[in-house]
């Protein structure tokens, strides 16, 4: 009777034992599938906000050049471009200066509207380069003998090295535009501007045995892109006696809004009337087939309008957004 009851009392033991480990076993799980969950939503969340971050830089990049490119499109008469780009007035950082200087002058500085008599000028800038697009730009430039300038970036393979070459050796003046081309990491710090000058400069030297004394700020000096204090970049281009050249007309090649290139002709017509020097914004880039489209007759319509097509030189009246005499 005695072992029957002791052998009774071992087995619930043991069952009871059994239901134990289980239920620890099924806490334990549900334990650390918890954590494993927790752990998974808190690396979701900051890949989501890193994510949310460059999404709203590379906005602020397209949206930028989308309206510094409408603005100039838009700019009619005393409508200055400089004073429809508004500094930041967030950060303060942008400093719009209206004091005339020598050589460098506002986009809408008086002094350059066309008076009566004038021989305008017009200056032909690509910038971008070099691309698939860039030898046609060059046949169609030597098929009319006209000098343009290139804003480069720093393409490595041998058939940009040649076309680098090519834009030199045919006379046009070949200028920076930074060599990485990339908002955030260009802008990112004086010391990775710096960095990425030297290297676009070095490299062009190496390559074509040119000294480059040109430069246009990728998104233009006005660009509210940068965290980085524009004049902080300015007053360094000024101490290595380099010049940065915006525009102050926009083909408007570069907008949302896909022009013919009949239109592209006429939006740069509309504006370089208006100017003695016109500096014209258009792009050399693997998509900007109508751009190539345009330059035949572009060039047509100025040289029937008396307007004398010109590459950059020292002796070209420096159209910037932001003035870089207003920097000390
Ligand atoms: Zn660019």
């Amino acid at each position: 009777m005695e072992d029957k009851t002791t052998n009774g009392l071992k087995q619930q033991r043991e069952r009871r034992n059994r239901i134990n480990r289980i239920k620890t076993g099924i806490i334990a799980t549900i334990v650390i599938w918890m954590l494993v969950s927790m752990t998974l939503c808190i690396v979701l969340l900051f890949r989501v906000v890193s994510l949310q971050k460059q999404i709203d830089m590379l906005t602020a990049a397209g949206v930028l050049t989308e309206q510094v490119e409408q603005t100039e499109n838009n700019a009619s008469g005393s409508q200055a471009v400089g004073e429809e780009i508004e500094p930041s007035t967030e950060d303060g950082e942008y400093v719009n200066n209206y004091d005339m200087p020598s050589n460098a002058i506002m986009v809408n500085d008086e002094s350059n509207l066309a008076q009566e008599g004038d021989q305008l000028k017009a200056y032909l800038t690509f910038d971008d380069g070099p691309s698939s697009n860039t030898a046609a730009i060059l046949d169609t430039l030597a098929q009319y003998n006209v000098k343009a300038t290139f804003f480069v970036v720093g393409n490595e393979d041998e058939e940009s090295k040649a076309l680098y070459q090519r834009i030199v050796d045919e006379g046009h003046t070949l200028a920076m535009h930074s060599y990485s081309h990339k908002y955030s990491a260009v802008y990112e710090s004086l010391e990775s501007f710096k960095q990425d000058f030297t290297q676009i400069q070095n490299y062009l030297y190496d390559v074509t045995g040119v000294d480059c004394q040109y430069y246009r700020f990728p998104g233009g000096s006005s660009n509210q892109v940068s965290n980085t204090d524009m004049n902080e970049f300015i007053r360094y281009l000024k101490d290595q006696g380099v010049t940065y050249f915006d525009w102050n007309v926009a083909s408007g090649d570069a907008t949302s809004q896909a022009y013919t290139a009949e239109e592209l002709v006429e939006n740069v017509m509309t504006d370089v009337v208006k100017y003695k020097t016109s500096v014209v914004l258009l792009h050399d880039s693997d998509t900007k087939d109508t751009t190539v489209e345009a330059l035949g007759p572009m060039i047509e319509a100025l040289q029937e309008a008396g307007v004398e097509i010109l590459p950059i030189s020292e002796d070209t009246t420096v159209i910037q957004h932001i003035n870089a005499n207003s920097v000390q």
